[in-house]
This record gives C-alpha cells, sequence and structure tokens, in this order.
C-alpha cells in the first residue's frame, strides 16, 4: 500500500510538474506577445433575424503563437487571468477592435455596434474606464457605437471594488453594456434591469439543439419574455444551423450570432463582409 501510495504520489506530482511549466512557457510566450502586440482580433457578426440587418460584431481574440499554431482562448485567457497578465492582453484587444471599427465608421460601413468582451481583472483596474475613453477618441469611434459584454458574476461585484461605479460611469457617455453567456452565473434579476443593462446575450448552451430540446426551448422563450417585458433588448449566441434559427425566430428571439450566420473572420475579411451587406 506504501508503495502504491508512493506511486501515485510520484504521478501527480510529476503531472503537476508538467503542467506548471506548461503554465510557464505560456506566460513567457505571452508576455512577448504582449510587448509585440501580437494578439490578433477576429470579429463576428450579429444580426436582426426579421430585418437581416446587422445588430454588432463582437470581436474575440485570436493567439496565432509562432511553434503551437492557434492556441484558442479557452487555454490561454484561464493563464493570463492567473498570471496577472489579462488586462494587457485585454487592452491590446480593445485597442486594435476600436481601431477597426472606427476605420469602418469612417468608410460609412454598417456595423450596428463594435462588442468587446471584458473581464472582471480588466474592470478593476482603476484607469479602465480612462483608457476606453481615451482610445475611442484617439480612434473616432463614438460611444454610441460601442458595447461591453460582461458575465453576470462581474457585474453583480460589490460596491466596494468600484465596478458598478465605473460601469454606471461608462454607460452615462453612451456604451451600451449587456450581460453575457446570461443563464449560466448567478442571474440576480435585481441586475436585470434597464437602467444598468441594455442587451442580455443568452448562452450558447441553451441556443444549441433548441429545436430538439424542450427544455432549451422553455428556458430560451422565458428569457426572451423576460427581456421584452422590461425593454431590454435580447441576442442568442452559438446559432449553428438553420432549424436553430428558426426556432429562435418562432420563439422571438430577433437578435442572433453563430457560425449559421458567420464564423468569426480576421479583420480584412469582417471589413468585405460587412461592405457586401452595406446599403
Ligand atoms: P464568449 O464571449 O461566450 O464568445 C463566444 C464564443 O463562441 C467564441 O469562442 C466564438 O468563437 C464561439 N462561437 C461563435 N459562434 C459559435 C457557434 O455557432 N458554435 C460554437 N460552438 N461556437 C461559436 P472563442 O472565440 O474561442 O472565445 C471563447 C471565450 O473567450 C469567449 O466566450 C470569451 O469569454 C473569451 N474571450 C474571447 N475574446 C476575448 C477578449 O478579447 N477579452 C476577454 N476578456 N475575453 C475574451
Ligand atoms: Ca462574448
Ligand atoms: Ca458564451
Ligand atoms: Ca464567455
Amino acid at each position: 500500500a506504501k508503495k502504491q501510495g508512493g506511486g501515485a504520489f510520484s504521478f501527480f506530482s510529476e503531472e503537476l510538474r508538467r503542467e506548471l511549466e506548461h503554465r510557464k512557457l505560456l506566460e513567457h510566450d505571452m508576455r512577448i506577445a504582449i510587448a509585440e502586440k501580437s494578439f490578433q482580433v477576429y470579429f463576428q457578426p450579429q444580426v436582426s433575424l426579421t430585418t437581416g440587418a446587422i445588430a454588432g460584431i463582437e470581436a474575440l481574440v485570436r493567439w496565432k503563437h509562432e511553434t503551437r499554431g492557434m492556441i484558442p482562448p479557452g487555454e490561454f485567457i484561464p493563464v493570463a487571468e492567473k498570471s496577472g497578465l489579462m488586462a494587457d492582453i485585454g487592452r491590446v484587444v480593445i485597442a486594435k477592435a476600436i481601431r477597426a471599427a472606427g476605420e469602418w465608421h469612417r468608410a460609412g460601413l454598417q456595423f450596428g455596434r463594435l462588442a468587446v468582451n471584458v473581464s472582471g481583472t480588466e474592470l478593476r483596474e482603476v484607469d479602465f474606464d480612462a483608457f476606453l475613453f481615451d482610445t475611442l477618441e484617439a480612434e473616432g469611434l463614438p460611444p454610441q457605437k460601442l458595447s461591453l459584454e460582461i458575465v453576470e458574476s462581474v457585474i453583480l461585484d460589490d460596491e466596494k471594488t468600484g465596478i458598478a461605479a465605473k460601469l454606471r460611469h461608462i454607460r452615462s457617455a453612451g456604451v451600451h453594456l449587456e450581460l453575457d453567456d446570461f443563464g449560466t452565473g448567478y442571474a440576480s434579476l435585481s441586475h436585470v434591469n434597464p437602467n444598468e443593462i441594455d442587451r442580455l446575450k443568452i448562452d450558447r448552451r441553451f441556443v444549441q439543439n433548441i429545436n430538439s430540446n424542450g427544455d432549451n426551448t422553455k428556458i430560451v422563450r422565458a428569457i426572451t419574455e423576460l427581456a421584452r417585458g422590461l425593454g431590454i433588448s435580447i441576442i442568442a449566441e452559438g446559432a449553428e444551423t438553420e432549424a436553430e434559427l428558426t426556432s429562435l425566430k418562432s420563439i422571438g428571439c430577433d437578435q442572433v450570432q453563430g457560425y449559421s450566420i458567420a464564423f468569426p473572420m480576421p479583420t480584412e475579411q469582417a471589413q468585405e463582409w460587412l461592405a457586401l451587406r452595406s446599403p
């Protein structure tokens, strides 16, 4: 038994050692990528099912690693958060996204609003609001053309962290706020309030297979009715099939985003997509 225990122990410490090694390497390369601002931004359109109009376009970070190829955000963002690097990465991404949207705006391309993801660590930086306003001004993008996608848990953050006041300040300038991954967090209905929030984004897990999963249909319908009753916009993410679009349309969930509309695209390609659809 003693021997077995020892074996298990060394097995776990080997796993742990490798895990830490992997994280250290990733962290090292991430610092270089931040310094070189080599994180890229992809854009995924959001459209209205009833009018076909473009409601928005979401910026999604991409990291093309020199030797490892594309590393998905789901893999490196948790490491970035643990290493205290997420705020720096977020700024590279937000600045690049706002720069692109500023160009589209000047070119007269219709894109609704640029939506950027913002995590709690980014929002907790004391000068996040100043950074945002400076960037909008420098790139010539009106605040009304920007929306921040924030997960529920961050919005519900204690007033003491200053996040709530910062978000009110940002919103009072005309920037929209939305609850991302809605339905997966600690949905406190007291924060689903049109005085604080402009849009709810229904999480992918409720949208996928909506046409064959009765429970998902009920959840999406309930969220859609809640939003409509309160006068908050609603969007479904992760719609992959025509059947899902049909179900969403019949429920009255007007805005959608997902592979069935368009994949996330690099800047040039996103611009072409917008140009093809601009009136
Ligand atoms: P999210 O905000 O929920 O973004 C939606 C994710 O679903 C994206 O994954 C997108 O590529 C993917 N997606 C879009 N349509 C479909 C579909 O029809 N089917 C499926 N299966 N997936 C779809 P991605 O780009 O890998 O991003 C993962 C997460 O990483 C995001 O989830 C977001 O939480 C985070 N993230 C991405 N970019 C940023 C960023 O710039 N800043 C911050 N703070 N977080 C980011
Ligand atoms: Ca998002
Ligand atoms: Ca999501
Ligand atoms: Ca998310």
